[in-house]
């Protein structure tokens, strides 16, 4: 039995848990973030970045580098009916600094994100580890029950989010 010791404990690796770890360990805070997936390549979860998101990535001073990524934008949808080519969206008038939607799949968007909490040495995301249990203590949760490929993993966490289904 393996055992580890943090402040927050996360359990999934979407895009809520990947970016509320990228978000602790950028303010310092030690953080474990638990994905049972060996990769981000799992079901196919869209592939629309919408532009509330793509302005958080622009205020956490992320949005230079993740557009570098292959992407596409959406800056007006129009759909044909009959004859007539009608505008059904247009982002133009957005009070955000991309006025589209960028198109890129999920799994690049989490990588992004694993890469980027990559740089502060807090973060630390644990891929193949699927939570199974809280550990309770004194009336709380005090960590998580986890299975790894080499057995059994607990982590005693301060705090403990469950960011999984
Ligand atoms: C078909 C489809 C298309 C979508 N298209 C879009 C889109 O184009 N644009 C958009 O913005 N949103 C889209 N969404 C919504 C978006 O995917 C969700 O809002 C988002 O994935 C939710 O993120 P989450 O982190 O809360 O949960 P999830 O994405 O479900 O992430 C949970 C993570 O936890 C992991 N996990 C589960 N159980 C455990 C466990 N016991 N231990 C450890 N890890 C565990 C899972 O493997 C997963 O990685 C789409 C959703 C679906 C289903």
């Amino acid at each position: 039995m393996e055992t580890l010791s943090t402040r927050c404990c996360i359990a999934g690796g979407g895009p809520a848990g990947m970016m509320l770890g990228f978000l602790l360990a950028r303010a310092g805070v030690d953080v474990v973030i638990l994905e049972k997936h060996g990769d981000f390549l799992r079901d196919f979860r869209g592939d629309t970045v919408h532009p509330s998101t793509l302005e958080i990535m622009y205020e956490l001073g992320l949005l230079d580098e993740f557009l570098k990524l292959p992407h596409q934008e959406l800056h007006q949808a129009t759909a044909q009916i009959g004859p007539f080519a009608v505008t059904i969206g247009d982002f133009s008038h957005l009070p955000t600094h991309c006025k589209f939607i960028a198109f890129m799949p999920q799994w690049d968007f989490l990588n992004f994100l694993a890469e980027s909490g990559r740089r502060y040495p807090s973060f630390h995301l644990l891929m193949n580890r699927e939570a199974t249990g809280l550990i309770e203590g004194n009336g709380s949760v005090c960590g998580l029950h986890a299975n790894t490929r080499e057995g059994p993993l607990d982590i005693r966490a301060d705090l403990v989010v469950a960011a999984a289904p």
